[in-house]
């Protein structure tokens, strides 16, 4: 169902590619939006238990894309290290598959918007976490995506470079 990678020398295992997730800061959720045009959005996520979460307001294109089709894709750029004496660029990125939905169970969107939150400010008390997720619990929705399929791939200027080492 899911395409092979051409360039098979270039592909990061899925444990690389799962590193390039966890420490990745952001990345762009491909949506089907209005009219039929893919709706590309940036946002900060969270690799927690196997699945990508993200959050988001209750209203907006990007929800309403997803009510409207669940498969989306996710792509994370690792390293866009430019080279122009070679008109390239040494990259590695990772693009996930799967199908994205509105966390409707409560102890899963608290525990999802934690993780979050740790991720993004791991050094900040329990205290004041949970007083800024319950300021803004109301209106946040979580969002889920079950990863049906990954793919990792690095230039092959990386390749020869981890090769090397
Ligand atoms: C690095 C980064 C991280 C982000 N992280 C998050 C996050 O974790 N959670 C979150 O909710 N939001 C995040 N945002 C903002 C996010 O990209 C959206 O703007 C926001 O989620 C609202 O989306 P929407 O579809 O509800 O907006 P709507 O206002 O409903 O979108 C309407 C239209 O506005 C335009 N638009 C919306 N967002 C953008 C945008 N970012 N850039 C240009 N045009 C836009 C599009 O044309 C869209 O069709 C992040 C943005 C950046 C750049």
């Amino acid at each position: 169902m899911f395409r092979e990678m051409r360039r098979s020398r270039q592909q990061l295992s899925e444990k690389d590619s799962l590193a390039v997730l966890d420490r990745g800061k952001y990345g762009m959720l491909a949506l089907l939006g209005d009219n039929g045009y893919p709706y590309a959005v940036p946002l900060n996520y969270v690799l927690w238990q196997g699945k990508l979460y993200f959050h988001s307001a209750k209203q907006g294109h990007k929800i309403d894309a997803v009510r409207n089709e669940p498969k989306a894709s996710f792509c994370v750029v690792d390293s866009d290290e430019l080279v122009p004496q070679e008109y390239t660029t040494y990259f590695r990125s990772v693009i996930v598959f799967g199908d994205v939905s509105i966390v409707s169970d409560e102890p899963e969107k608290r525990s999802a918007i934690e993780a979050l939150a740790k991720k993004y400010f791991p050094e900040d008390s329990e205290q004041h976490r949970n007083a800024a997720i319950d300021r803004e619990y109301a209106p946040l929705c979580m969002l889920r995506m079950d990863i049906r399929h990954i793919s990792g791939k690095q230039a092959i200027e990386l390749v020869k470079r981890s090769e090397e080492r």
